[in-house]
């Protein structure tokens, strides 16, 4: 039994294509996790129009696919209409949320394909989509176990843990974690020291084998967008370091940033789980970049 994991979009806010954000890439998030070939897509912002390419090419037909969406922001939900699959008779789609977001996840998915926004309306699309709820927030779906946690974001935004065999996976975008936030105003107060950060949070990712966390700002830009909803990533290595985690894939890149900021930004954040005494592994999610997680 493998997971395999693969970014498609990791850019937040909005697409950035050009020549300074080609190396991590411009695309808006999505997350592909494939357990035993069987697919859950995480969010459905640009990146997920070249998953639907991949997935019209070469996925067994018809098309099946699990959606988990973190919350509706457009950075969020805009590739959907661009997603070819969704299109073609007897592809089959489950849009799962927590039991009160399901329904108004797939409304809302419907509403930027109101015909002044969109040419193909949601009700018209070839292939089956279909609206399914985590019940209490901890169900099994294809054999994977899936748990939701309610994160601090405007509007609220949902993080999902999946889960078999011993590897898990965490997707937590669109979250501001820091509890601290004098701190934030004080960004050089003892920096070796854990801030801190929720402990429900803590719990939900503890000992997971790879989490993808929102980690937008730098030290430097936090104080101006406390309360924005969005993570520093230097808190982000705390939080996967009081979890106990394996990995940490950095996520949701701040639009304004190019790939030389973002290799700073990730610098910074292994040295902090250096200076924690950590073996935590630090990357930056980058567009087309693919993960084999085995147990
Ligand atoms: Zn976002
Ligand atoms: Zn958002």
């Amino acid at each position: 039994m493998a997971f395999f994991v693969r970014f498609w979009g990791v850019r937040g806010s909005i697409p950035t294509p050009g020549p300074q954000t080609h190396r991590y890439g411009g695309n808006t998030s999505c997350v592909e996790v494939e357990v035993d070939e069987v697919r859950y897509i995480c969010d459905a912002g640009s990146g997920i129009r070249e998953l639907g390419i991949e997935l019209m090419a070469t996925a067994p037909k018809p098309v099946r696919a699990h959606l988990f969406f973190s919350h509706m922001h457009w950075d969020h939900i805009q590739g959907f209409p661009f997603f070819s699959p969704v299109y073609v008779p007897n592809n089959h789609f489950t849009i799962w949320g927590p039991k009160t977001a399901d329904r108004r996840f797939a409304r809302l998915l419907g509403g930027q394909m109101k015909s002044s926004y969109f040419p193909v309306d949601f009700r018209d699309l070839g292939g089956t989509i279909h609206a399914d709820d985590l019940g209490s927030g901890d169900r099994e779906v294809d054999g994977v176990r899936v748990r939701v946690f309610h994160q601090h974001h405007p509007g609220v935004s949902f993080a999902y843990r999946f889960e078999k065999d011993g590897v898990s996976v965490v997707y937590a975008t669109d979250s501001e974690i820091d509890l601290d936030l004098d701190d934030a105003e004080l960004p050089t107060r003892d920096p070796a020291a854990l801030r801190g950060v929720p402990e429900d949070l803590v719990a939900f990712c503890r000992g997971a084998t790879l989490i993808i966390a929102d980690g937008q700002y730098t030290d430097e830009e936090y104080p101006r967008f406390v309360g924005w909803g969005h993570a520093r990533a230097t808190t982000v290595v705390d939080l996967a370091v009081l979890a106990g985690a394996e990995r940490l894939a950095v996520f949701h890149h701040d639009p304004m940033h190019s790939d030389a900021e973002i290799d700073d930004l990730i610098r910074v954040c292994q040295q902090r789980a250096r200076a924690h005494r950590s073996e935590l592994q630090v990357f930056g999610a980058r567009e087309g970049f693919e993960l084999r997680l085995d147990a």
